[in-house]
């Protein structure tokens, strides 16, 4: 085979395509000096709510940021508990934790590695206040399953969408099915920022509002201080970036989506695992994560190949030293522990190129044979 290196992920590609639309649109918020907050990331709320499907996006300036907000707006605090998978970026819990309340984990299901709704009615108290699912990898989490349990209990399900834009649940949005939609625009995620940025989507007008007086300092007004706020505001060059990229996103999905299934299809080898991805559901391959016997045997031979491979995420949640005051143990969540020690994350990207697609195809099925 050739000798050609194959990145995990490549941006340049993507600014090597775009660059002059994207400095263009650079170019326009510089002259207009609107750098926080304002015209151009204005703008980028209103097309992202409406490719969400939902009336409102709020812009902030990360994906961590969006989670926290949500779960104030949610009215979670010290003493609540909200429960969250304990196969996710742990973000996810970080946005319960900055409110003082705590996260509860919960594991994934053997096949699809998204939070299993069976497993949520064991750990509701009386304090808990509601779900996060997250929609891992791309994958939609089952969101029938879980807002059945969350109906029946009372509880909210916020999602946290950050690796799934564009995926879809019984052909609805994914950010438009729960309370509220937490999207982060980090570098290398379906839609990105030259930077840092994120939203939360919701349709209550008085989430929307809430939202937007607590990432402008707590105020409607400039300087009445309503409550205490924060500085989460989305910067003007990243709404100006992202309305561009938003632009590209289906046709990238679609790249994504054709890679995925080709991995999926083409990809057999015993010593591999796939994840599930059930009928009802169009998930959009942020990565493309497998399970592997032998990982670290597994990671040489892919990196001796010239191609680069890596991990999400070698430590679940429960077992993250942050939490260690929560004291979960090795076996509390066996199925998220056993991903942990298997996962490998496989070179996926919109700009990959057939050769590419073709040699990792070939080096997955030719390992350990
Ligand atoms: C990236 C990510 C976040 C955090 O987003 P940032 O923009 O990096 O703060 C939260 N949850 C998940 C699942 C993520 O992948």
């Amino acid at each position: 085979m050739s000798e050609i290196r194959i990145k995990r992920i490549d941006l340049t590609r993507d600014y090597e395509a775009h660059h002059r639309e994207y400095q263009e649109a650079i170019e326009r918020v510089c002259r207009e000096t609107a750098f926080s907050g304002g015209k151009f990331a204005d703008t980028f709320d209103r097309e992202f709510a409406e490719y969400v499907g939902v009336p409102y996006a709020c812009g902030v300036n990360n994906g961590t940021s969006a989670l926290h907000l949500a779960m104030l707006a949610l009215g979670v605090g010290a003493g609540d508990e909200v429960i969250v998978p304990a196969n996710t970026y742990i973000a996810t819990a970080w946005g319960v934790s900055y409110t003082g309340a705590v996260p509860v984990f919960v594991d994934c299901t053997p096949d699809t590695w998204e939070i299993d709704p069976e497993r949520i009615e064991a750990k509701i108290t009386p304090r808990t206040k509601g779900i996060i699912g997250v929609h891992l990898y791309g994958q939609p989490f089952d969101y029938a399953g879980v807002s059945a349990v969350a109906q029946k209990h009372g509880l909210f399900v916020a999602e946290d969408c950050a690796q799934a834009h564009g995926a879809k649940f019984r052909g609805r949005n994914v950010g438009s099915l729960g309370e509220m939609g937490c999207f982060s625009f980090y570098p290398g995620k379906n839609l990105y920022a030259f930077g840092e940025g994120g939203s939360i989507t919701c349709k209550k007008e008085s989430y929307y509002r809430h939202m937007t007086r607590l990432k402008n300092q707590g105020c409607d007004i400039r300087y009445y201080h309503d409550e205490i706020g924060y500085n989460y505001r989305l910067e003007g060059l990243q709404g100006a970036v992202l309305s561009v990229s938003l632009k590209y996103l289906p046709q990238w999905t679609r790249r994504r989506q054709e890679i995925g299934h080709r991995y999926l299809q083409e990809i057999r080898n015993p010593l591999i695992t796939m994840q599930v991805h059930p009928d009802n559901t169009e998930p959009v391959f942020h990565l493309f994560v497998i399970q592997v016997e032998e990982r670290d045997k597994f990671l040489a031979y892919m990196a001796d190949a010239g191609v680069e491979c890596n991990l999400h995420y070698p430590v679940p949640c429960h077992l993250q030293k942050a939490y260690a005051h929560l004291e979960y143990r090795k076996g509390d969540c066996p199925n998220a522990e056993a991903l942990a020690e298997h996962c490998v994350t496989l070179p996926l990207f919109p700009e990959m190129r057939e050769n590419e697609i073709a040699r990792v195809i070939a080096l997955c099925n030719e390992y350990g044979v």
